[in-house]
């Protein structure tokens, strides 16, 4: 049976933590989504162009190491602003979204354009100090040499950027549950996440 949980929000809200255990919670499959625009954006710093970095976008691309670095992330910021660069991205994730089993994916665009349709959808949220803390300590413990100001800097100008693009701009889907985490453990967070979907599958 196809079930389908849409996650979107700002950068650094918790969306693939709680994504990640949804999924491992439901035995549902997860996609991250937003790699599939830091491998692109990854590629056209290496040279290419962006809508052909996307078009020709494989598997391994997904799997370089240097992924979540700050230039990487400006960069998927950039190329995600690009109408022809999400169409290339469309089908996969769409496709992901169908498959039997249930799938989770998160991202900025996904219970608004990716799957309107989806079983449950869930905007989560938090401080622009509590994101920064979270996003700079994760940084910090995975090797990245980075202050919290520049963090805080990072995620307020994709923010930024995501909310004012004309193509699949980040805001809420209309009927999306809202999960402000500023003032919750990830613990309680994923419950409360939990407890929507539950409620949704009836
Ligand atoms: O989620 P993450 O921070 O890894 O996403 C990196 C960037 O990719 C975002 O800042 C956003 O510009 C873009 N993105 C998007 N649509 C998605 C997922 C990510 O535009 N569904």
């Amino acid at each position: 049976m196809a079930f389908t949980i849409a996650i979107d929000g700002p950068a650094a809200a918790g969306k693939g933590t709680i994504g990640r255990a949804l999924a491992a919670h439901y035995g549902f499959a997860h996609l991250d989504t937003g790699l599939l625009y830091r491998a692109t954006g990854r590629r056209m710093m290496s040279g290419l162009d962006a809508i052909e970095a996307a078009q020709s976008l494989q598997p391994e691309d997904l799997k370089a190491d240097d992924l979540r670095t700050s230039d990487v992330s400006q960069a998927a910021s950039h190329v995600a602003a690009i109408p022809e660069v999400r169409q290339a991205l469309l089908d996969f994730q769409r496709a992901f979204a169908r498959r039997a089993g249930g799938a989770v994916l998160d991202g900025r665009d996904i219970g608004t354009v990716i799957c309107p349709e989806a079983d449950v959808k869930l905007f989560v949220t938090a401080s622009d100090a509590e994101r920064a803390r979270r996003r700079h300590k994760e940084m910090v413990e995975s090797g990245h040499d980075v202050t919290p100001d520049a963090v805080m800097e990072d995620l307020r100008q994709r923010d930024e950027r995501d909310s004012a693009r004309a193509a699949a701009p980040l805001r809420p889907a209309e009927d999306a549950h809202r999960l402000d985490t500023s003032e919750m453990s990830i613990d309680e967070a994923i419950a409360r996440a939990i407890a929507l979907v539950d409620a949704a599958r009836g």
